[in-house]
């Protein structure tokens, strides 16, 4: 549920989905790359190692000095990103066992900037070292769900590699579209059609399109949302295969993780972000965004509804909170805790319906969680439903500065006057 409930909630927000975090699994390169193995789709060789002796192992291993080290860290670009060392690049051409040592020293446990790992950049908990393959062809290939048709997507282009962005933006008639029909499946005149249009040569074209259709194979029989293979290269002088999936970009359905537990088994958690970590294990369903006002609310639809009377009144919402039936006064102190410990709350909203859980649980909730976490920024509660006059009554009572309300609009409203009054420091 919380991939469909994060996406949803931030669209109403009027966020685009790619500045918050989608709930869909990423796994690193090494496991996408076993995980293609397995399905008979060509890749290099290669072992991945989590400390410098490791990866000199692993390069001795390959018996060959023709390698590429290549640090694990879920994000794009890493090519072209830089560490926060200073070290260029994420992927590096090498030569000797030696040098992966080197550099795997250099890698693990440092920070890989990229375009698409934002100004932090994401920490690099093992490399990659694999065989340096001839590639002579660099293509681009990823399959998506379209939701406008509701087919699947394939893109595919013959001018794959690091690139990519500028050939869609500059040479839009270089990126090809092909829609699968899901009872159809990926026929094999598509299959041949996408093999030409990646740019192989004719004796590379039949695995071409053999290694799309094991591609879709792995999409529908993994719950992936996205495969993404940049470069998918034709490949000279390997005895097993002329096209190799250079590097792989998978995401998976969070909705499927009870039947997919070997990919779920594989998450790495310290790529994710640790507050949204802490929330999933007490239960809340927690995504970050952008704005000042932080919201507590039981239940995904007020929750999201709460976003967007925020919205409404000028304001901008911190979070996306919803603590579910969970009420409980331990899970609004840890829900107060993950929301403070973002610096650019200027105010926190409550919006709680007492149905199951009663209002005056959630104010004695609130009143100890102000207290005990010393909360100096303006709370507003909008409670409403069972045992509300007892809940307002403890509230009251606590003689703590917490705006009560019992209408949504009004209780809104104030909150996004007060964060504005935080913000300027007049409260
Ligand atoms: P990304 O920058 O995160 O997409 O990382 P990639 O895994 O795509 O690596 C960046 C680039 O390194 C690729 O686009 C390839 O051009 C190159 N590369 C990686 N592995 C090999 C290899 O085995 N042989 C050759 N020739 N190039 C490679
Ligand atoms: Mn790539």
């Amino acid at each position: 549920m919380l991939s469909a409930v994060g996406k949803r909630c931030c669209q109403r927000a009027g966020l685009s989905a790619a500045k918050v975090q989608i709930r869909n699994l990423s796994i690193h390169e090494y496991r996408s790359s076993q995980l293609l193995r397995d399905y008979g789709v060509g890749t290099p060789r290669g072992e991945a190692a989590t400390t410098p002796e490791g990866a000199l192992k692993a390069a001795q291993d390959l018996k060959t000095d023709k390698l590429v080290i290549k640090a694990q860290a879920l994000t794009g670009g890493r090519g072209k990103g830089y560490f926060d060392t200073g070290l260029k690049s994420g992927v590096h051409m090498i030569s000797k066992p030696e040098e992966a040592e080197k550099l795997a020293s250099q890698m693990l446990h440092h920070r890989l900037i990229t375009k698409q790992s934002g100004a932090k950049g994401k920490p690099v908990s093992a490399v990659y070292i694999v065989e340096r393959v001839n590639a002579i062809q660099e293509s681009y290939l990823s399959i998506l769900m379209d939701r406008s048709t509701k087919k699947v997507l394939i893109i595919c282009s013959s001018e794959g590699g690091m690139n990519i962005e500028e050939v869609a933006k500059e040479k839009p008639d270089a990126i090809k579209k092909f829609y699968i029909t899901p009872s159809e499946g990926v026929t094999p005149e598509v299959a041949k059609k996408i093999g030409a249009a990646l740019g192989f040569s004719k004796e590379a074209q039949p695995e071409a399109a053999d290694t799309v259709k094991k591609l879709y194979k792995i999409f529908t029989e993994r719950d992936a949302t996205q495969i993404e293979i940049n470069p998918l290269s034709e490949i000279a002088g390997d005895p097993h295969h002329k096209v190799m999936c250079m590097d792989a970009k998978f995401g998976f359905d969070d909705n499927a993780s009870f039947r997919q537990q070997e990919i779920y088994s594989w998450r790495d958690i310290s790529q994710e972000d640790p507050d949204e970590v802490i929330a999933k294990k007490a239960g809340l369903n927690f995504v970050k965004l952008q704005g000042n006002i932080g919201c507590l609310v039981n239940g995904a639809g007020l929750a999201m509804a709460t976003m967007d009377v925020i919205k409404l009144y000028g304001g901008d919402p911190a979070n996306f909170l919803d603590c579910g039936g969970g009420a409980t006064p331990e899970t609004i102190k840890k829900a107060f805790e993950l929301i403070l410990s973002n610096k650019k709350v200027d105010a926190i909203f409550v919006n709680i319906f007492g149905g199951i859980v009663r209002c005056d649980y959630v104010a004695e909730g609130l009143v100890n969680a102000s207290k005990e976490l010393g909360v100096t920024v303006p709370i507003v509660a909008r409670l409403q439903g069972t045992k509300l006059e007892e809940g307002q009554k403890i509230i009251e009572e606590s003689g703590l500065k917490i705006y009560s309300f019992e209408e949504l609009d009004p209780a809104a409203e104030r909150a996004v006057e007060l964060a504005n009054a935080h913000k300027a420091g007049k409260v």
